[in-house]
């Protein structure tokens, strides 16, 4: 049978079966003429697929669940690389995929000089492309739809929406003197966009490394994350830092990547959850950070004025003793922000050394830790992602912070394999408790950073 175009439509809306432990939905749903029911459990991370019944193990192994309404195949190279071939009329040059990251700590320390413990996650970016003879690019998004524009449309400011990440990386790979030309692309994403796991970098490194096998340009995965971070900084206008574009370039499987983001100096660590019987869970609070804007800006300029204060080129070069001794010096609130950055930046060498040290499960009072001084010192929290943090370690989670640059988005959370079920279920108890909405748990593993996969 041929495989039918990714979106399925779910008919009949969802059932919540109530399995303990699980975030169970049943789907029916028909694909093409065929009718069926199908089971997805959220089995702490990847969403497992079961036909309960009429349509057969085959489409159980073929199709995954994005969402109630949307059915996927499972692979998402065959799913981009049918949906190019039915919008464009021909089959791609080749097909890349590029992750999303979570950052195990080291939070609000890169525009400080300092250091960031990232991690890609197995949610990623797919993109099938194939060049032009124009200067056309014709974009189609899985999930956002299609956009068209020439690449002499390509500015800071000029690109509205999701086509800039994508347009800006073609951009700025051009900026290296690259002669790119136009673009067919279709992509799909997995990485849930907007609760701080870099779905943005990662359609950033995907565009960027298709158009660098296509059409030319540095192999070193470090100047092509400057070259996805230029993208997000100039054509899209986000201020970020280099750490997502780093993370989601450079990473390998099983590691989380240190990174020095005054050298661009990165080192794998060893990461080996399964091994130490953990599991890194991801609680997504689906609030977004609206204020974010506003209060990073504020923070970096903090920052700033604290370093000229101390009489040091960056915060990085100051330590928790210097911070102490120049309290009077900073006032109340400068030394809170500085104290934040200097003893993160010590938390996350002292994870890395735990880490060398075969010592996974003892980074957990150090996660916490982040999160406390993130809450109080930097002031960057949100009651959703403290009732998280709180909830998964009476949980008996190991160890819980806030994630990405406050006010919403995630949490993280480690914990013992065994505990998985138990975190998600009071987690969402708490937050039932307090009236938020319903939270998203699924677990990460430390996945491989951007490559081609055909
Ligand atoms: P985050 O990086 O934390 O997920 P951002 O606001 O930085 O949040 O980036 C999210 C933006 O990335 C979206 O608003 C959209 O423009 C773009 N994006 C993410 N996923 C997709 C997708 N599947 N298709 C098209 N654009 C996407
Ligand atoms: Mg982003």
């Amino acid at each position: 049978m041929r495989p039918p175009t990714p979106a399925a439509r779910c008919t009949t809306g969802t059932a919540r079966l109530g399995n303990p432990g699980y975030d169970d939905v049943l789907l029916m749903f028909s694909v093409g003429q065929v009718p069926g029911k199908l089971e997805c459990f959220a089995d702490g991370g990847s969403t497992m697929v079961r036909f309960v019944d009429d349509t057969g193990p085959e489409w159980s192994r073929r199709y995954r669940a994005m969402s109630t309404e949307r059915l996927a195949l499972t692979d998402p190279a065959e799913e981009v690389r049918i949906a190019f071939a039915e919008r464009f009329g021909r089959e791609p040059e080749g097909i890349w995929a590029a992750p999303g990251r979570a950052n195990l700590v080291g939070e609000h320390t890169d525009y400080n000089d300092g250091f960031v413990l990232p991690l890609a996650i197995d949610h990623r970016v797919t993109v099938a492309a194939a060049r032009r003879a124009d200067d056309r690019l014709r974009l189609l998004s899985l999930e956002k739809g299609e956009r068209e524009l020439t690449l002499s449309d390509i500015g800071p400011g000029l690109v509205e929406g999701w086509a800039g990440y994508v347009a800006g990386a073609m951009w700025s790979l051009a900026r290296e003197g690259v002669e790119v030309g136009g673009l067919d692309l279709a992509l799909t994403s997995d990485v849930p966009v907007g609760s701080g796991l870099s779905s943005s970098a990662a359609l950033e490194c995907a565009t960027v490394l298709a158009t660098r096998d296509l059409y030319g340009g540095p192999g070193d995965p470090g100047r092509l994350a400057l070259i996805a971070q230029r993208a997000e900084n100039e054509i899209v206008g986000v201020p970020s830092g280099i750490m997502d574009q780093m993370a989601s370039m450079a990473c390998i499987a099983g590691h989380v990547l240190l990174l020095d983001t005054r050298s661009l100096v990165a080192e794998q660590v060893p990461f080996d959850l399964d091994a130490a019987g953990l599991t890194l869970l991801v609680i997504d609070t689906g609030v977004s950070h609206a204020l974010a804007d506003g209060a990073y800006a504020e923070r970096r300029r903090a920052c700033e004025a604290a370093a000229r204060l101390l009489e040091v080129p960056a915060l990085r070069d100051a330590t928790e003793a210097d911070v102490a001794a120049a309290a009077d010096l900073l006032g109340e609130v400068l030394h809170r922000r500085a104290r934040h950055v200097v003893t993160e930046n010590a938390r996350v060498l002292e994870v890395v050394d735990r880490l060398r040290a075969g010592r996974l499960d003892a980074i957990g009072p150090l996660l916490t830790a982040s999160h406390v001084s993130l809450r109080d010192d930097y002031e960057v929290s949100a009651p959703e992602l403290d009732t998280a943090v709180e909830a998964a370690l009476r949980a008996g989670g190991l160890g819980a912070r806030m994630t990405g640059a406050g006010f919403g988005g995630s949490a993280l959370a480690l914990a013992p394999a065994v505990e998985a079920g138990a975190v998600t279920r009071i987690v969402t108890a708490a937050f039932a408790g307090r009236g938020f909405r319903a939270p998203t748990v699924f677990a990460v593993h430390p996945a491989h950073g951007a490559r081609r996969l055909a």
